[in-house]
């Protein structure tokens, strides 16, 4: 199930601090969004969270795709050559 992100519409209006600063509810993808606030009844909307597991995580790419480590980690690294055939080139490293 999903985790939605909501926050009041309008912070102006009569809101409480659990609306207005967004709130997390885990609902099921059929459900239909939530319009109130569960706790002050205030006008609410879903706010689209932004993917940033990716980019939370120290990754380094290209680290990670070096010869070496593909090596060590049993892969190989099929190059293909002029003539058309796939030659590892890991294997003479
Ligand atoms: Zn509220």
């Amino acid at each position: 199930m999903p985790n939605y992100n909501y926050r009041a519409t309008d912070p102006d209006q009569q809101s409480c601090e659990h609306c207005e600063a967004g709130f997390e509810e885990l609902q099921a993808l059929s459900a239909d969004p939530l319009t109130e606030c569960p706790q002050c009844g205030a006008p609410i909307r879903r706010v689209i969270q932004k993917p940033n597991a990716m980019t939370n995580r120290r990754w380094n790419t290209k680290k990670m795709l070096s010869d070496g480590n593909l090596k060590r980690l049993g892969f190989k690294k099929l190059v293909k050559e002029s003539d058309g055939k796939y030659v590892d080139v890991l294997q003479d490293k």
